[in-house]
């Protein structure tokens, strides 16, 4: 039987193509799918992570292709512990539409989660279209963490998630 202290539930939200199953994919499999990662056929995936003394297990939830439809109802955000919204920092247009996702978390979530805004695909860097300052900006504005990510080099993926689970398990 697999023993846990904690069990968090860490949703990820933001634009289609921003990079959201990349990302949870690479966090708990170690992987980044070729070509269009696209749906992953779970709603959640699991992963148990060590912190200090304690074994986290995260339970991250991912909107797989719902968001096109903005069909994602209150029930996917209110018993979120942590929000992670993501935008694709060679995308204007992702970060453009940030707004609307924070929206919902203020509509949907409990004022006690925890909210993290993510630049993913740092290693398309001749691409890129959104600022570091874009983001830390919008991040500070709406008290947010702030974090750029690359699922495709595995750059600062352990981290994002190792930090929410960090930060939860304080709260406790
Ligand atoms: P989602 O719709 O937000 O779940 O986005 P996906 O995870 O399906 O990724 C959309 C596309 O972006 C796919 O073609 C991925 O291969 C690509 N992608 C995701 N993350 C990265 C990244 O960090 N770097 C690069 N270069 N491509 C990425
Ligand atoms: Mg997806």
């Amino acid at each position: 039987m697999e023993d846990y202290k904690y069990l968090f539930k860490v949703v990820l939200i933001g634009n289609a193509g921003v990079g959201k199953t990349c990302l949870v994919r690479r966090f708990t499999q170690g992987l980044f799918p070729p070509g269009q990662g696209a749906t992953i056929g779970v709603d959640f995936m699991i992963k148990t992570v060590q912190i200090g003394d304690d074994k986290v297990k995260l339970q991250i939830w991912d909107t797989a292709g719902q968001e096109r439809f903005r069909s994602i109802t209150q029930s996917y955000y209110r018993s979120a512990d942590a929000l992670v919204v993501v935008y694709d920092v060679t995308s204007f247009e992702s970060f453009r539409c940030l707004p609307d996702w924070i929206k919902e978390i203020e509509q949907y979530a409990s004022n006690k989660a925890i909210t993290v805004l993510v630049g993913n695909k740092t290693d398309l860097i001749e691409d890129r279209e959104v600022s570091l300052d874009n983001g830390t900006n919008f991040a500070s504005t709406h008290e947010m963490r702030f974090l750029e990510t690359s699922a495709k080099e595995a750059d600062n993926v352990d981290k994002l998630f190792l930090d929410i689970a960090e930060e939860l398990t304080k709260r406790v």
